[in-house]
């Protein structure tokens, strides 16, 4: 494992992000603390990476969601912070997976239904070092102040850091022109649109300039919030049956739709 696998690059002095193949990773330095959004594919050693970048700052790691693009490198780090509709996703193997504080810990491992399951006693399914990240957490890091938005779609506990006062949103694959992954089991257009008219909302009520940076996961480094009009009529378009499925040039149980601004790869 080498740092080679990762090109790093500043948005700003304070926001730094890590790109390992087409997923992108977003490192905040704060006064004291880090926060690494997102670990990539696994295919380096980002742990050492991520040391190196945030010298003596404490860190700490957040996943927007679960998919394989931005789990991969969990096993390089003691704690991960990820929404709990996204745990059953964290079956990574490796360190993480051996057992530890879940499997042993006081909460889940002392009362009723989830303690009772095979699979969490036995730690084969939850990783350790899993905190639950939910929806209004605050993170302070001095600059930069970023509070969690719960917005499903993609997968069921995506979450976004939204820092309004300078007008960053970190939204994972959620945001994007795509083409966004909606096809599999745990995705849902629906829950996305409703997501996508939240964050339009929170927009008109807090001001464009609140929305001015949305720094993504995939394709543009940084859109503006400008994109939820296209999202929104991409995302009712498709659930209306108006877009026409094209081959998606890959084998996967999905078509590939366009609508302006913005493409899936949906059922
Ligand atoms: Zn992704």
């Amino acid at each position: 494992m080498t740092a080679e696998s990762y090109r790093v690059g500043e948005f700003a002095p304070d926001i730094l992000y890590i790109e390992e193949g087409h997923v992108r990773m977003w490192l905040l330095l704060g006064e004291r603390e880090a926060i690494l959004v997102d670990t990539g594919f696994g295919g380096g050693d980002l742990a050492a990476l991520v040391g190196r970048l945030i010298g003596d700052r404490r860190l700490r790691v957040v996943l927007t969601h679960g998919d394989v693009d931005h789990r991969g490198a969990v096993g390089q780090f003691e704690q991960v912070a990820a929404h709990p509709a996204e745990f059953s996703s964290l079956d990574v193997g490796g360190a993480l997976a051996t057992g530890g504080t879940l499997a042993t810990g006081s909460t889940l491992a002392t009362g009723g239904t989830l303690a009772t399951g095979s699979t969490l006693a036995t730690g084969s399914t939850l990783p350790v070092g899993i905190e639950p990240l939910w929806e209004g957490t605050v993170f302070d890091l001095g600059p930069g102040r970023y509070e969690v938005l719960l917005i499903p779609g993609h997968t069921p506990g995506s979450i976004a850091l939204h820092d309004p006062a300078r007008g960053v949103l970190i939204a994972g694959d959620s945001v994007q022109r795509g083409p966004i992954y909606m096809f599999g089991p745990a995705r849902n257009m629906a829950a996305w649109v409703a997501s996508m008219r939240r964050l339009a909302d929170m927009r008109r009520k807090l001001g464009e300039a609140a929305f001015a940076h949305i720094l993504s996961a995939h394709n543009d480094l940084s859109l503006d919030g400008s994109i939820f009009a296209d999202l929104i009529a991409g995302g009712e378009a498709w659930l209306a049956g108006r877009l026409v499925g094209e081959d998606p040039g890959m084998d996967r149980p999905c078509r590939l739709y366009r609508a302006p601004g913005v493409a899936f790869f949906a059922p």
